[in-house]
């Protein structure tokens, strides 16, 4: 018999529409598999039991009333540990915020309860969200469940290996530079980095507020269709929030792939470093899209390859100057000292981990007066030569392609000593988030070793119904189990 937690979104929505199961049932099944597993994924920095349990009863009562429930009414989500929750603690994974309790919710933690999505925990994250392994967390790694020794991806591996796991169907993340869709792709779910500005940032942790972007995790595109459809919504309290509605990626779901016009992205797939199984995983889903009738062409990001770089100096210059608010004043940590400048860096010190002080001498050095122009204004202009690439790419496709992530899920340790080619791990996302663009990534096999591939698909600004769209007709045309097996993987012990 096939278990609750094992149902998507949509089947739960449609059992308990046929009453044949209440919101209470699902959400004591979901709370019982992160019993029985999270202890090896250690996906959760906190499970918020009682919480999930009062909101499902409240659900089912109002169902038996005939009163009105959300879109998402008893269904399960993980969230990641960034976004601001009243009462309930909220730490991104760091000493400096811990025992912080938000005064207020983010307005995604605000509609998720609005659509009745049921939050069972928050999902553990790399510290302040910067890293691609989970492995910076200050608590603890998050193991990946196809393979507890391998990393999840990060920085959002927490929620991507929640729903994974089967401990929620859906997640919710945060990408800045791919930290939805490179744990996606290592996990084997879908994950969407929606257009920037589409979902609210308010009450999201700032990390580099130009590139930040709140997206759904899920096991199927409907799914990730769905909850980004609770989650999009123009928000007053965020001023880069686009005013323009989502156009409902339900509608144009099922439309297929027939017509639509794919730009192989040659930069990507050419990329040194990448892994041949990868590349052979994405050819072969590229070969389906034309199978399926997707006019599919060569195209070029010419400045794509600087994106990397780029991106690694537009995003420290932000953090450094987000992350000056952590003054021992303010939040979560202090560490006492005979000045006020003496208080102040040993708080820093304590609270902060590795990779975030190294983003902080970085930055800090980038926007310095004497090397401005140099680091800083340089790696603008390059943003704006890839939005420019992206611009001209889509004058002629609706749709870019190419792999996600250079490689699978790699071990536990592997590149923790090593950031620059930690940071290697994110040069296919992070020419998208220089643009702003929308862009997921999809299942589309595994390697020999039975890991995960993902497929990376990339929009136009605003279009995320026809990536979404594209991203089902391949879904379905594979029809993947995206189940984690072998002797590895999470259960395999019992
Ligand atoms: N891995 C990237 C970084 O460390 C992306 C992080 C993110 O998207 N939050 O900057």
């Amino acid at each position: 018999m096939t278990a609750l937690h094992q149902l998507s979104a949509h089947e739960l929505l449609a059992r308990q529409d046929a009453a044949e199961v209440t919101a209470r049932e699902i959400v004591d099944d979901h709370l019982a598999r992160i019993a029985a597993t999270d202890s090896d994924v250690g996906a959760f920095l906190r499970v918020t039991a009682d919480q999930a349990r009062a909101h499902a009863d409240d659900i089912d009562r109002r169902r038996a009333a005939g009163e009105p429930v959300g879109a998402l009414a008893g269904v399960p989500l993980a969230l990641k540990d960034i976004l601001a929750t009243r009462g309930v603690p909220t730490t991104c994974a760091s000493r400096m915020l811990e025992g912080y309790e938000p005064p207020y919710d983010a307005t995604v933690v605000e509609l998720l309860r609005e659509a009745d999505a049921v939050v069972v925990g928050k999902t553990n994250l790399d510290e302040f969200a910067m890293g691609s392994s989970c492995e910076n967390s200050a608590f603890w790694p998050t193991r990946n469940p196809w393979d507890l020794s391998r990393v999840p991806g990060g920085s959002s591996g927490g929620s991507a290996a929640a729903v994974a796991a089967q401990h929620a169907p859906l997640g919710i993340g945060t990408d800045t530079g791919g930290s939805i869709r490179q744990p996606a792709t290592l996990t084997g779910t879908v994950g969407v980095k929606p257009t920037y500005g589409r979902v609210s940032r308010f009450g999201l942790i700032a990390f580099a507020s130009s590139l930040d972007q709140v997206g759904p995790f899920a096991r199927s595109v409907p799914d990730a269709a769905l909850l980004l459809s609770a989650i999009a919504r123009p928000d007053p309290r965020d001023s880069t929030s686009i005013r323009k509605p989502l156009d409902d990626p339900q509608a144009q779901l099922d439309v297929g792939a027939a017509g639509l016009r794919v730009g192989v992205v040659r930069e990507f797939m050419e990329g040194e470093g990448l892994d041949p199984q990868v590349r052979e995983a994405c050819q072969q889903a590229v070969d389906r899209l034309t199978d399926l009738g997707a006019e599919v062409v060569d195209v070029s990001l010419p400045h794509a390859p600087y994106g990397l770089p780029a991106y690694y100096l537009i995003n420290p210059s932000e953090a450094s100057s987000n992350l000056a608010r952590y003054d021992g004043v303010r939040y979560g940590l202090r560490v006492d000292g005979p000045t006020t400048e003496a208080m102040m860096a040993a708080t820093r010190d304590a609270g902060f981990g590795a990779e975030v002080k190294r983003r902080i001498m970085i930055g800090t050095f980038a926007l310095s007066a004497g090397y401005f122009d140099a680091y800083y204004a340089q790696a603008q202009r390059v943003r704006t030569l890839i939005a420019r690439d992206f611009e001209a790419a889509f004058a002629s496709c609706d749709v870019l392609v190419g792999p996600t992530a250079p490689t699978t899920a790699f071990p536990l340790g592997d590149k923790t000593d090593d950031p620059l080619a930690m940071y290697l791990n994110d040069v296919y996302a992070v020419p998208a988030s220089l643009a702003g663009t929308p862009a997921l990534s999809l299942p589309v096999g595994t390697d020999a070793g039975g890991l995960p591939i993902g497929l990376q698909l990339m929009g136009p600004l605003l279009g995320e119904a026809t990536l979404l769209r594209a991203a089902r007709a391949l879904e379905v045309d594979l029809g993947l189990d995206l189940t984690p097996r072998g002797a590895q993987a999470v259960g395999a012990t019992g």
